[in-house]
């Protein structure tokens, strides 16, 4: 499932690629931008109910809180299956990819080098670094609380030492 969020869904955006869908979000899109998209197959969301005369196959968002967005989206059968979380550059939309640890930035701070180098994960387009942390442990437990992730000990990515 893919999808393309009109510019008052900022948030549901970056809520979707946290959750692995991929999804393109711009603050400003030309006519064109929107058609050849969903020519593309995307599935346009959107927060004006004009747009689905327009687009047929759009997605009339109902509420501006994001938890009831997604699951509006939960509830008309568009989050599943489920792709991997967190694997998309919330920013860009990305898929991310492993971190080249020889020539990590320096903004990526020791400890993570040190404690959890094979979890460092980089967006190729935009350039930022991904890491299991405090902020995205909050994203983890929203995600579970909106019913949309479980919540499990040992997520993706997070059990980096000792195996094998
Ligand atoms: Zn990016």
């Amino acid at each position: 499932m893919n999808f393309i969020a009109d510019s008052m869904l900022g948030r549901l955006a970056k809520w979707l690629r946290a959750l692995g869908f991929d999804t393109i979000y711009q603050s400003r899109y030309r006519p064109s931008e929107i058609q050849h998209h969903v020519a593309e197959g995307r599935i346009f969301l959107t927060r004006k109910a004009e747009h689905t005369n327009t687009y047929p196959s759009a997605i009339y968002i109902h509420s501006d809180h994001v938890g009831k967005q997604l699951a509006q989206l939960k509830a008309e059968g568009l989050l599943s299956p489920p792709p991997l979380p967190f694997t998309r550059c919330l920013r860009c939309n990305t898929l991310l990819a492993k971190a080249d640890l020889d020539s990590v930035h320096p903004r990526v701070p020791d400890y993570v080098l040190y404690e959890n180098a094979s979890a460092l994960k980089y967006c190729p387009s935009c350039g930022r670094y991904y890491w299991p942390g405090t902020h995205r442990d909050r994203m983890e437990r929203q995600l579970h609380l909106w019913g949309l992730l479980p919540l499990g000990p040992q997520s993706p990515g997070v059990a980096g030492d000792g195996e094998g």
